[in-house]
């Protein structure tokens, strides 16, 4: 396989301490649980001059942060965007060419449904270097630990993730490619379309008694999950009263929680290893 020759904008160093010049990385900082980041990730966090953070990323994962980092809030709640994204942007070319190590923290991966292609773009765009460190989408994590295993070999054989997030009130999905049996759905963004989710895919042939279920806070400890079928989980959710970010699974599959849902939230887990410390950590 034929190599494509040495891009001068990458990182091709480990982050050590001081650094000369500045870079971004873009780094997944998972569903919620810091147990779930990655070493990479666990290690540049413990290693940031500045934090770029938005409203998915757990406060357990920002206690990672070295206390003497800057933390930066740039929101991104649903409609309420405290920073747009052009400014975001246009801060992250700033610092690093400050000479910071700036850590830009996305909740879940920085590239399924986190605009992190737009960041990087504005980076590669103004010679800025960067990596960028993927994350355990919400997807991933949340089905794990609500005890959904995504595929199943007896009842599904494809999975997709889709955004359910309303335009002009109505969601622009492709029906008839999601309602197809022996088929996963994953909704992110889903909430408020829940109602309209539910009733789209027994209209194009999903039976209404397919099983759902919908996740608030996976992987954390206020984790909850309310289950029922496309007929009934909107009511469910409006009685429960759920807030986001919650996850939407539609599938045969979310009938196996019932025998292998493990996760207790707010148990403490006893720890697997002792932490391991950062600076022992191999280099890449
Ligand atoms: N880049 C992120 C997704 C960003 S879109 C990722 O890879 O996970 C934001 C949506 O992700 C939320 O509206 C919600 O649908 C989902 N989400 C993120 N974290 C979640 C969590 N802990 N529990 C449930 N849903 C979550």
């Amino acid at each position: 396989m034929q190599r494509s020759p040495p891009d001068a904008r990458r990182v091709d160093t480990p982050p050590s301490r001081p650094s000369a010049s500045g870079a971004v990385y873009l780094v997944g900082a998972g569903p919620g649980d810091p147990e779930l980041l990655t070493l990479r990730a666990f290690r540049l966090i413990q290693l940031a001059d500045v934090a770029l953070y938005d409203h998915l990323v757990s406060k357990a994962v920002l206690d990672l942060l070295p206390a003497t980092a800057t933390r930066i809030y740039v929101g991104k709640e649903r409609d309420n965007h405290t920073l747009p994204q052009e400014q975001i942007n246009q801060m992250l070319v700033r610092l690093a060419r400050e000479g910071k190590r700036v850590v830009r923290l996305k909740g879940g991966d920085p590239f399924l449904f986190g605009r992190g292609g737009e960041e990087i773009d504005t980076l590669s765009a103004e010679g800025v270097p960067f990596e960028i460190v993927p994350g355990i989408t919400a997807a991933l994590g949340v089905a794990s630990y609500a005890g959904i295993p995504l595929t199943h070999r007896d009842h599904s054989q494809a999975c997709v993730f889709v955004t359910g997030h309303l335009k002009n009130g109505s969601m622009d999905l492709d029906w008839p490619a999601l309602a197809r049996p022996r088929q996963t759905i994953v909704v992110y963004m889903g909430l408020l379309g829940l109602p309209a989710l539910c009733a789209g895919l027994i209209e194009h042939g999903l039976s209404p008694d397919t099983p759902a279920a919908i996740v608030q806070q996976g992987t954390t400890s206020e984790q909850r999950v309310v289950t029922g079928t496309l007929q009934t989980l909107a009511q469910r959710v409006a009685d429960a009263m759920l807030t986001p970010p919650t996850l939407i699974i539609v599938g045969e599959v979310v009938r196996l929680r019932e025998r292998l849902n493990w996760f207790r939230p707010g148990e403490e887990r006893p720890p697997v290893a002792p932490r391991l410390p950062v600076a022992s950590l191999p280099d890449r």
